[in-house]
């Protein structure tokens, strides 16, 4: 049983239990909207943890005026199921006044240079410091030993690792492939945004990346050249709007004008109403 728990209060009695009885615990945050992406995480954190917790939270620190807060698919019993067929023993829910009670104000930042300020961070300035902010609180809250992210949001990735290094929580990150429809397409609570149409253009971003992939394989190392053809590909769908197609360092998410050691391919797409962002690290 897949137990809900709305309260952080009745979070930290459970793990208080688990602690008691000896049991590893592994933390899945998520906004909801359950995928095969997110069943991932959660599969693994079944096989490495005796006690698995699932938050769902659409954090609205996040988002930034005008952005898709409001809209953003909201199907908890849905949810719940899912959870419940990967055999996690909780999902946190909280509101959002459990988790920003009035007075709220503190904020966890990076360095004005740092990873936050780099590809996303460009077109989404406050985000990270909303996606630190929340996942701050629920690593006190949780105190997880193992936390698991998915390779699709490689930034985000970066940014809460160095923040757990840097304010010493005690918690190791893991970081899991992205899951893909039979099409390439990387899942994304936010495809639902998509009309057939734009389902169907939406492909084009894998194929970029494949096609980059391929190029950086059979030996080409100029990143001008690879965004070249990447780009080539995605002007190729109509009314498809690039936010960015960056090559960087895989570590410190620097422009690579050479392709050599850890790199990370990644681009930002606009399709109707939906920001669609994937990557690869070749
Ligand atoms: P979200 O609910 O979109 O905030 O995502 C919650 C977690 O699931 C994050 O660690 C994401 O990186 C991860 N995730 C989202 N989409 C995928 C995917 N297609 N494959 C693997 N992990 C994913």
């Amino acid at each position: 049983m897949t137990v809900l728990v709305e309260t952080i209060k009745e979070v930290r009695e459970y793990v208080r239990n688990w602690r008691k009885e000896g049991k590893k615990v592994g933390f899945v945050p998520t906004m909801g909207a359950f995928h095969a992406g997110h069943l991932s995480l959660m599969a693994q954190a079944r096989k490495d943890c005796g006690a698995v917790i699932v938050s769902i939270f659409v954090n609205p620190l996040q988002f930034a005026a005008g952005e898709d807060y409001d809209r953003y698919p909201r199907q908890l019993p849905r949810d719940l199921k899912m959870a419940e067929a990967e055999k996690a023993d909780i999902v946190f829910s909280p509101s959002v006044a459990e988790m920003y009670p009035k007075g709220f104000a503190t904020h966890v930042i990076q360095d004005k240079n740092g990873l936050p300020s780099k590809l996303c961070g460009q077109f989404r300035p406050d985000h990270f410091t909303g996606v630190m902010t929340v996942v701050a609180k629920l690593f006190n809250i949780v105190r997880p030993d193992l936390a698991y992210f998915g390779q699709k949001d490689y930034q985000q990735f970066l940014i809460i690792r160095r923040m757990a290094t840097d304010l010493n929580m005690d918690v190791e990150t893991r970081l899991m492939p992205t899951v893909r429809e039979d099409d390439g397409l990387a899942m994304s609570s936010r495809n639902i945004y998509l009309g057939p149409k734009q389902r169907k253009d939406a492909t084009g971003l894998h194929r970029a990346l494949k096609r980059a992939e391929e190029m950086v394989n059979s030996g080409e190392s100029s990143a001008a050249t690879v965004v070249g053809e990447i780009r080539r590909v995605i002007n190729r769908v109509k009314g498809a709007r690039i936010d960015y197609i960056a090559i960087v360092n895989a570590e410190t998410l620097e422009p690579v004008k050479e392709i050599k050691g850890k790199t990370l391919v990644a681009l930002a797409v606009r399709i109707g109403k939906a920001r669609l962002i994937d990557n690869v690290l070749v």
